[in-house]
């Protein structure tokens, strides 16, 4: 564990603190690791080493002279998906709509790790406008799991997971409308949170589902995740949902006791549809909560039957609002072959968009059409609010939800793209947390036959993001998995 990409967020800290060694050497080890390792995985849709280095050494001048703070994110690379705007670098969304676009502004969650010295990366793939379970959805290209390359990353925060799980980089901010954090955390290995809805500013987000829609941490270590959440949470005025709620310290819950806390595991959850491996990896975590004193008993959410119904209504119905922006006037690209304003309008749009991002605006703008807004938008709404109450009922009861992030490990290449429901309904379990508003975390509870991670899911009441981030770490310690993909060296 000596190699610098291998490092913990504290590692880096400390050695940076010490002045073992200096930030250009941490951005040199990072980079070094993507080149040999990128051209198989393909985590990264947009990488600028000279850009890297500057702002590594100009980040370690301005320490030098003071001028700089050394936080614990100081100094530390994180790999961004592409869907979160950064200034000056170019930010896709994998869509060929936005291929060229290099945005005038920051993000705020982008502008407040700027603040904290962090080194930015580079801008990783995803599942085009974050629309995929699988990142194939990419207009650019698919990335591959570093744990079998003939299987997906999942998605759609696929490329910050990948790179994350490959050591590749520390940290990776992905986002999360339906699962896009905590799913590709589950298929790679690593530990990924969806805070609660306002809890991050959705400023500079590229909008997909707005009130699903919530950027979050991907991380080797709870620890880690606590570390980078801390960065990006808190009120922004500039994004009218977020929350008025002060942060509190998530690194320090990390490592408090767990003994007593009300486990609450969904029936539903445990049924049929589930793959064994994935039952039994998760059971037996259940059981290793139990010895930490926790204690675990079955509940119910009554309608989880209808989370993919209802998800796959309201969040194209959302896309398809968010998306009319792309007309090829203000930004992005346009097509050569206009002739006036309507060819201008739909060749930009046929052309600019993958098949994906259309199926959704075509059924969202159906469920949102005259005539069919109240049997398919307003049922979802309703159906939305018992969701929400399912879990408010539970956390009556129980202090914390925990069952599979997802129904199987992660599949193969391929396996998915011919069927789009197949697709969906891999995301069964994680879609509720973005309809219900409620923070949830993936973190690896053990291994299928095959060597693939498996996924356990922890869900909490709004707010709730310190106490899950306790329980995973406590799991995490006892459980103590060897969470790095073997074989990144032989495969190049
Ligand atoms: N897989 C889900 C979808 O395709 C969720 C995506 C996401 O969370 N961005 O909509």
């Amino acid at each position: 564990m000596n190699e610098i990409w291998s490092w913990s967020v504290k590692d880096i800290h400390s050695a940076l603190k010490r002045r073992d060694l200096s930030i250009v050497e941490i951005a040199e080890a990072f980079l070094k690791r993507i080149e040999s390792t990128d051209s198989k995985l393909q985590a990264f849709l947009t990488v600028d080493p000279d850009a890297v280095r500057r702002s590594a050494s100009e980040l370690q001048s301005r320490w030098e002279r003071r001028e700089l703070r050394m936080g614990f994110l100081t100094g530390v690379p994180v790999a961004i998906k592409d869907n979160i705007i950064t200034r000056g670098l170019r930010t896709t969304c994998a869509s060929k709509i936005l291929g060229d676009y290099i945005p005038p502004y920051d993000a705020t969650v982008v502008s407040r790790l700027r603040r904290e010295g962090v080194l930015l990366l580079g801008k990783t793939n995803l599942d085009e406008f974050a629309m995929g379970s699988s990142t194939e959805n990419s207009g650019f290209h698919p990335t591959r799991n570093p744990w079998d390359f003939d299987r997906v990353p999942g998605g759609s925060s696929g490329g910050s997971a990948a790179a994350v799980a490959a050591r590749q980089a520390p940290l990776g901010l992905g986002s999360d409308t339906g699962g896009s954090i905590r799913q590709p955390a589950a298929f790679c290995g690593i530990v990924g949170l969806k805070p609660t809805y306002g809890r991050v500013s959705r400023y500079g987000l590229v909008a997909f589902g707005s009130s699903l829609d919530q950027v979050g941490p991907l991380a080797h270590s709870t620890k880690d995740a606590a570390y980078l959440l801390q960065g990006i949470a808190g009120h922004d005025p500039k994004d009218s949902t977020s929350a008025r709620r002060p942060v509190e310290g998530f690194v320090e819950e990390v490592g408090k006791d767990v003994k007593g806390l009300r486990i609450g595991v969904p029936k539903e959850w445990m049924a049929d549809g589930l793959a064994a491996e994935v039952r039994e990896a998760v059971a037996a975590a259940l059981g290793r909560l139990e010895e930490l004193g926790c204690e675990v008993e079955e509940v119910s959410l009554p309608h989880t039957e209808y989370a993919i119904a209802t998800y796959y209504i309201i969040a194209p119905a959302e896309a398809a609002s968010n998306l009319a922006r792309y007309d090829g006037v203000r930004y992005g690209y346009r097509s050569p072959r206009t002739e006036d304003l309507w060819t201008m309008y739909t060749r930009t749009r046929s052309e600019g968009f993958g098949p994906e991002v259309k199926r959704r605006i075509m059924l969202g703008t159906y469920a949102l059409s005259a005539g069919y807004y109240d049997a398919y938008f307003l049922k979802a709404a309703r159906v939305r609010t018992l969701i929400l109450r399912d879990y408010l009922d539970a956390f009556s009861r129980v202090d914390l939800l925990a069952g599979p992030t997802t129904p199987t490990p992660a599949f193969r290449l391929g396996e998915k793209t011919q069927d789009p429901l197949e697709m969906y309904l891999s995301d069964v379990f994680t879609v509720t947390a973005n309809l219900a508003g409620i923070p949830a975390l993936s973190l690896p509870c053990g291994f299928t036959d095959g060597h693939l991670p498996v996924g356990l899911q922890l869900l909490g009441p709004h707010f709730a993001e310190g106490r899950l981030l306790r329980v995973a770490h406590a799991l995490e310690t006892e459980l103590a998995l060897d969470t790095e993909p073997p074989g990144l060296h032989d495969s190049q």
